[in-house]
């Protein structure tokens, strides 16, 4: 069973045993709550288009370690042409759903996993690559949706994991036993976890020798004993308990849904184990991951963006401004932006290179560029949508207002553009624009795949600047006074 269906991982997901709570109480069904569903949906959309004639192309791959027809969210890319069409199901996914659809964080950790094992075993002789191999045939096998688990919660920055007060506050092992190990801590900001079935632990940042235990990788059922998930709020969660028009995007919610989630002493058998105490490769974990995941937000985010720009030339027509010469100025702007974005993907996916182990990687800088400019353009798209729709999405009364038998009236008639639109109409339209332009969704557009900072510090160590120097000096006639005085950073 290859490639499951939306139904089936529905109910695949009912299966499980997974311990999530949400204000202040425990969900004994996760797939049937209204604050969970939504999302779920939206993950649900990378089984159900893998089953649709038309994206075979871009949602289903001959998988290169078995040979059958597998998911894409679980194959190891083989080409640049795999990096590419990443990226374009991402933007086709993102066009379908308007919310994020999870299923990525996974992947990129499986992609990530695949490569650091193979180097880390070329050094001290472990067998970690061979084990991600047949963890690898699994998650194909029975199309599994993992949740990838970098983030820890890190208590004082400046301090390093060893040096914390709390020595959990970054996921550690605290016991090695002949079948496996044990792992405490916590992984924050989530993403999709509560609906997957397996998470990817990888360490957070890069570790020194002190840090030993801290250098674990590792996969673990999401409903492991001594697993529990703390599902976060998010900006009009209520209104997507309740439904309806207020909703926005009733169907596919906001974002991806996050959660806390705590590894209270969770036992991993060694064959589940990718890394433990290879404190070297920390810092590669990270950097592999954040690459191939700041890859893809030129391809999600765009898939977000084409619907924006399309609701606000949709309420463009409904106000009547539709041919004035600044509404068409800025959706310009807005597709140059979003199409910016899309640039910077398909670039850094297109300038990919095989890795020793042989699977592709993106261009690191690349990647950095196309997340770092996310955290700009989209920003700037949703200020351009807000102006465009007009102040009424702040004030716009509830759909219960909209239908109420005495005072309907008032906002049919006083809220309504144009005359042959109905109101209806325009208020559907500009409660999704204010779920897809603010509050959470927004958030997730800095902090997804990193903070700005992030990026910037590989932007630094990326950008070889003395070999610019070098250019300008050559260029200029100056001979190497940087060589011998300092060098730049
Ligand atoms: Fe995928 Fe985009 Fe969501 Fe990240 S933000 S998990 S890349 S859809
Ligand atoms: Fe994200």
């Amino acid at each position: 069973m290859s490639l499951k269906t939306r139904e089936e991982y529905l109910d695949s997901l009912r299966q499980q045993k997974t311990v999530v709570y949400f204000m202040g109480e425990r969900i004994e069904n996760v797939v049937d709550s209204p604050y969970l569903r939504p999302h779920i949906e939206s993950a649900a959309m990378t089984y159900h288009l893998a089953h649709d004639p038309v994206f075979q192309d871009l949602m289903v791959v001959e998988s290169s370690l078995t040979g059958k027809k597998i998911n894409r969210f679980t194959h190891i890319h083989q080409s640049t042409e795999d990096l590419v069409k990443k990226v374009k199901m991402m933007r086709m996914i993102g066009q379908r759903t308007g919310s994020c659809f999870q299923r990525c964080v996974g992947f990129d950790a499986l992609n990530a996993l695949y490569t650091v094992t193979y180097e880390i075993d070329q050094k001290y002789g472990t067998e970690y690559h061979d084990r991600i191999k047949k963890y690898l045939e699994y998650v194909q096998e029975n199309d599994l949706m993992c949740a990838g688990a970098m983030t820890d919660p890190k208590g004082d920055r400046s301090k390093k994991p060893s040096q914390q007060a709390d020595p959990d506050l970054y996921t550690r092992v605290v016991e090695k036993r002949p079948d496996g190990i044990v792992v405490r801590g916590a992984k924050a900001h989530q993403t999709g976890i509560v609906n997957s079935h397996e998470f990817i632990v990888m360490p957070t940042t890069a570790l020194g020798p002190d840090d030993a235990d801290y250098a674990v990788a590792c996969a673990i059922p999401v409903d492991a004993p001594g697993v529990i998930h703390i599902f976060g709020r998010q900006t009009n969660d209520l209104r997507k308990a309740q439904g309806g028009i207020d909703a926005g995007n009733g169907r596919f919610g906001m974002v991806g849904g996050e959660a806390l989630t705590v590894m209270n002493d969770v036992f991993v058998p060694w064959e589940r184990v990718f890394m433990c105490g290879e404190t070297d490769f920390a810092g590669l974990f990270v950097e592999r991951f954040a690459a191939y995941h700041r890859q893809n937000y030129g391809g999600c985010k765009v898939g977000l963006a084409d619907i924006i720009i399309g609701a606000c030339s949709a309420m463009a027509y409904y106000n009547g401004v539709e041919k004035a010469s600044h509404i068409r100025d800025k959706i310009v702007d807005m597709i140059h932006l979003a199409e910016t974005l899309y640039t910077g993907s398909i670039a850094c996916s297109a300038e990919g290179r095989p890795l020793p182990c042989g699977s592709y990687y993106v261009d690191t800088m690349l990647a950095n560029i196309t997340k770092l400019n996310v955290t700009k353009n989209i920003y700037e798209i949703c200020r351009l949508a807000h102006d465009i729709t007009g102040g009424f999405i702040a004030t716009l009364p509830s759909e219960a207002d909209f239908r109420h038998p005495e005072i309907g009236q008032y906002v049919e008639k006083y809220f309504r553009g144009r005359a042959d639109v109905p109101t209806e109409v325009r208020i559907r339209m500009a409660r999704l624009i204010e779920n897809m332009t603010g509050g959470t969704a927004l958030a997730e557009s800095m902090h997804g795949a990193g903070s700005p900072q992030a990026m910037r510090i590989m932007l630094l160590r990326e950008g070889n600047l003395p070999h610019k120097v070098k250019l300008a000096e050559e260029l200029s006639g100056v001979d190497k006074v940087l060589d011998k005085t300092e060098k730049p950073a």
